[in-house]
């Protein structure tokens, strides 16, 4: 199994699993660390209006920081993602988490979607989560790839698993909520998971 070292600029425990359970499922043995546990302190603020944006912010200063203090045989992933709705233009996109105020819960970040999607009379209520995934190479090359995965917005919560606004994004795949899924079926066909199955893919070629 090829080795690989992974400075993750996130501090998220669900991501980094999935960042490790990815790479060995691709037939990397990857050592997987946190922004943290490598010393890294506060990210620059994330006010790129572009998923790519904020991903490149993040994964490039990590990046910065680990070859000044002389780490600089890592590859530094990045993911931004957030939801986009068709009738409302694409919003929240990078907004996503911050929808209904600077310090919003997932609750009314959710119930914030509702309102604005209900006001444009769309019936169709199509949307998609988006993730891109930003590696910085030890060299320094930067690389990006996008996952998406397609649903519809419902008007009701249904299911208690997932976080943010799994309750109302309905799959058609399976027939069921985002928060209605195991863990496994939703890294499957998620965003997130597309993106970083395709990026392993591209740092393996190189
Ligand atoms: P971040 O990329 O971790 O900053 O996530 C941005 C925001 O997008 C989250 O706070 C959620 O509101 C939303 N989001 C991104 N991915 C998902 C998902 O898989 N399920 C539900 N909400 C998501």
């Amino acid at each position: 199994m090829k080795k690989i070292k992974i400075a993750a600029a996130t501090e998220n425990k669900n991501k980094l699993r999935e960042f490790k359970e990815i790479f060995s499922e691709m037939g990397f043995d990857a050592e997987v660390f946190s922004a943290r546990e490598l010393g890294m302190g506060e990210f620059p603020p994330e006010d790129a209006d572009s998923f790519d944006g904020n991903a490149a912010i993040k994964a490039k200063a990590l990046h910065n920081h680990l070859k000044a203090n002389g780490h600089g045989d890592y590859v530094v992933l990045a993911d931004d993602s957030g939801i986009t709705a068709e009738a409302l233009g694409g919003a929240p996109g990078v907004y996503s988490a911050r929808y209904a105020g600077e310090n919003a819960t997932d609750d009314e970040n959710l119930d914030k979607l509702l309102e604005e999607l209900e006001k444009t009379g769309d019936k169709e209520r199509k949307g998609a989560y988006v993730c891109v995934i930003c590696a910085v190479m030890p060299e320094g090359n930067v690389l990006f790839e996008e996952g998406r995965m397609e649903g519809v917005i419902v008007r009701e919560r249904v299911g208690t698993g997932g976080f943010g606004y799994d309750p109302v994004f309905f799959t058609e795949v399976y027939g069921k909520t985002a928060a209605q899924l195991t863990p496994e079926q939703k890294n499957a066909i998620s965003h997130r998971g597309i993106a970083l199955r395709n990026m392993c893919k591209r740092i393996l070629e190189i």
